[in-house]
């Protein structure tokens, strides 16, 4: 008996896990990417940050170089990445979908039993988010990585690494869980993933509500520990409750625009406007569902539009790399992007920023000294 449960265990943790990684986070055109060495030269000189990553979830090891998938650290190096926010994904219905999901399934137990995780984070999505952020302390502590916690970290050489809960139902409803997770190391939060909880309603949830009282208390809370809000996934109302009430810049991490992809979940222009007034920055994705032409193209395309509408202060980069998407190109690509911008007659200055510097601007503002 003891046998086939191993076996099991096994061909899960080395045959199914793997093969549904490589399935679920492609990359349409596998590296090396082209750029020319001046624009190599320039990207490395840049901070470069991506607002979101789900690399966590998937269980690889990711101090290793691996076929599969999107980001790891090795890969993360060669792409000329500074900052690495890493989302932490922790309950996803079954055929969840952009329009309306219900809470009531989870498709994470098998990810969490397959990888091998302990059996408190089969079925918790709190268990979940504590044990991402216990791999990402210790991938901290054996690597050229560091983990951001305060404001001065943002100056560390090399890599840095930021902990951001996608969706705050992990919170279990709990206003104390929010001490517990910012002990776990977590400084960005996103109030709703794919439906609708106890703090906020989802643009992909079933009633999309706003903020709910406990939602309302926590926007203080959080700003007060120096934790970034993270609008992406949020339904409008939410949306706008959080702009209302937030004194700091937040962040929308990852997705889209409507003037250049329509959809449920991508800004309409008077949230791109909303953002600017808030001082915060918009992280354009690089899938279908954020940009519709998933190539640099575009992105870059996607990119311009939010510099027109909210300006060269607000955009960033935010990828959803390893966020069960397919993208142009991975991590190692960004490259490509920087090469795009410079031919939009956008300054050096103004790339700068959307590479990284507005997203370090607002971190700065938020982070605990
Ligand atoms: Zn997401």
């Amino acid at each position: 008996m003891f046998g086939l449960i191993l076996l099991v265990l096994c061909v899960l943790r080395f045959g199914v896990l793997p093969h549904y990684d490589r399935q679920h986070n492609a990359v349409f055109v596998r590296g090396p990417y082209a750029a020319s060495d001046r624009t190599r030269l320039l990207h490395n000189t840049e901070f470069v940050a991506d607002l979101h990553a789900d690399s966590l979830l998937w269980g690889r090891d990711l101090r290793k170089r691996h076929s599969k998938g999107q980001v790891d650290l090795p890969r993360l190096i060669d792409g000329g990445v500074d900052l690495q926010v890493f989302g932490v994904v922790t309950k996803v219905p079954r055929q969840s979908n952009y329009i309306s999901n219900r809470d009531d399934t989870d498709s994470l137990p098998l990810l969490f039993i397959a990888s091998w995780r302990s059996p408190a984070t089969w079925f918790s999505p709190k268990a979940r988010a504590l044990a991402q952020a216990r791999e990402m302390t210790r991938l901290a502590e054996n690597f050229p990585l560091s983990l951001v916690l305060n404001r001065g970290d943002l100056s560390f050489e090399g890599i840095k690494g930021l902990l951001a809960l996608e969706g705050m139902h992990a919170l279990g409803g709990e206003v104390e869980a929010l001490n517990e997770f910012y002990s776990a190391g977590f400084r960005m939060m996103g109030l709703a993933h794919h439906f609708d909880n106890e703090i906020a309603g989802s643009a992909h949830g079933v009633d999309k509500y706003g903020l709910t009282e406990l939602g309302r208390s926590l926007i203080p809370r959080m700003e007060a520990l120096g934790i970034t809000i993270d609008l992406a996934h949020a339904s409008t109302a939410a949306f706008e409750d959080t702009l209302g009430l937030a004194t700091k810049p937040v962040v929308v991490s990852h997705g889209g625009v409507k003037g250049t992809c329509p959809g449920q979940r991508n800004l309409s222009d008077n949230q791109l406007r909303s953002i600017a007034k808030n001082g915060g920055v918009i992280g354009i994705g690089y899938w279908k569902g954020a940009v519709c032409d998933a190539s640099v193209k575009g992105i870059v395309a996607a990119i311009l539009y939010t510099v027109e509408v909210a300006g060269i202060d607000h955009v960033g980069l935010g990828s959803d790399f390893d966020g069960n998407i397919a993208s142009p190109f991975d991590t190692t690509g960004l490259p490509m992007l920087t090469e795009a911008l410079l031919t939009t007659g956008l300054s050096i200055e103004d790339i700068s920023k959307v590479l990284g510097g507005n997203v370090r601007r607002v971190l700065s503002a938020n982070l605990p000294e």
